[in-house]
């Protein structure tokens, strides 16, 4: 369908992309589903998109009402496009060392951003905390009521990947996906897309790909979720405990990916292939390698190609930035001797 009542009806639909230097290398059918081509740029529109209309039809958001979430920034950009179509307002609470680009994102959106410290899920001032405590506060003098998205206990976030990340890649590969891989953030999307997928092929392999100082890599090789030692320059990703929605997660293989072996296959598709990714999809990416080389030749693997590099560009995309983190600096993204008018 190439014709919509709202934007909120272009959200999803996203289309597999071959990623054909990856493909050819490790002789597999390694596709990328295109997230960033969604409204809002990211995989979370469709979590936005889903926990509205589901509060919409329990009669829990009422016309202009306020939706208050925690998030690393993209899920709130999809719930403010959304929440703009529809009527509603939003408030979201951030932490303040994420990139630049998505709070200006989420203000063009319409959100009231609330940028607060980083600090660990532990500490009563995480963000995700804060948010639910101004939820509450907020609650208390808003005359059309607040919603609480709360997308890692909402289980309407794993449902959006159930009814569409999962049929979508289904139909768009013809049933002959061998194995789905991706990072966990809240885990809707590995969640509900694996359901779905298992549903239709029992033998399907799906794969976690873990970023350094998470602990889903444990989780899913010991049972028991602990952090890994370091850290990652992704964002959006990196989940260190057991959530009501991880806890629906059947994960066939678990692989822990550091930053150095991820960025450069990134880097490598804006030079060869025009796709311009963020640090996430990097992580997916380097995931479906390393499944491709256990899995062996010949066989076709999904990953999630998140969000858009545009977005990273004062980040992941700025040499000064690689280089306070020791990462490696792509020669395409050197400095060029100006050609003159
Ligand atoms: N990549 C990015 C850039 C994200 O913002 C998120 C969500 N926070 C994810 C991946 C992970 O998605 P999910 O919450 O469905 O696990």
């Amino acid at each position: 369908m190439t014709r919509y009542a709202s934007v909120v009806d272009a959200i999803g639909n996203t289309p597999l992309i071959r990623l054909n230097r990856l493909s050819d290398e490790t002789g597999c059918e390694i596709l990328g589903k295109a997230e960033f081509m969604n409204p809002g740029q990211s995989v979370k529109d469709r979590a936005g998109k889903q926990m509205i209309l589901e509060a919409e039809a329990r009669g829990a958001l009422k016309p202009g009402g306020l939706i208050v979430e925690g998030t690393a920034g993209n899920t709130g950009i999809g719930l403010a496009l959304v929440a703009s179509a529809r009527g509603y307002r939003t408030v979201i609470v951030m932490p303040d060392s994420q990139s630049q680009e998505k709070k200006d994102m989420l203000r063009l959106a319409g959100a009231q951003l609330v940028e607060v410290p980083v600090k660990p899920f532990s500490d009563p001032n995480n963000y995700q905390h804060v948010a639910r405590r101004l939820a509450e506060r907020l609650a208390e003098s808003e005359p059309n009521g607040v919603l609480f998205a709360d997308q890692w206990n909402n289980l309407d976030n794993r449902k959006a990947h159930y009814i569409g990340t999962g049929p979508e890649i289904w139909r768009d590969t013809a049933g002959t996906v061998d194995a789905f891989i991706c990072a966990v953030g809240t885990g809707g999307t590995l969640a509900g897309t694996s359901a779905f997928l298992r549903e239709q092929k029992a033998d399907i392999v799906i794969g976690c790909a873990d970023p350094h100082g998470a602990g889903m890599y444990s989780l899913f090789t010991t049972g028991k979720a602990e952090m890994s030692p370091g850290g990652s320059v992704s964002e959006g990703i990196g989940l260190g405990r057991v959530t009501p929605i991880i806890e629906t997660a059947r994960v066939d293989r678990a692989y822990m990916i550091p930053d150095e072996e991820a960025l450069p296959l990134v880097f490598d598709l804006a030079e060869h292939e025009g796709l311009l990714l963020g640090g996430s999809s990097a992580i997916n990416i380097a995931g479906a390698r390393r499944l491709a080389r256990d899995l062996g030749r010949g066989h076709t693997i999904v990953t999630i190609l998140c969000d858009h590099g545009s977005r990273y560009q004062s980040k992941l995309y700025n040499p000064a930035f690689l280089q306070s983190r020791n990462l490696p600096v792509p020669s395409w993204l050197q400095p060029r001797a100006p050609i003159e008018a």
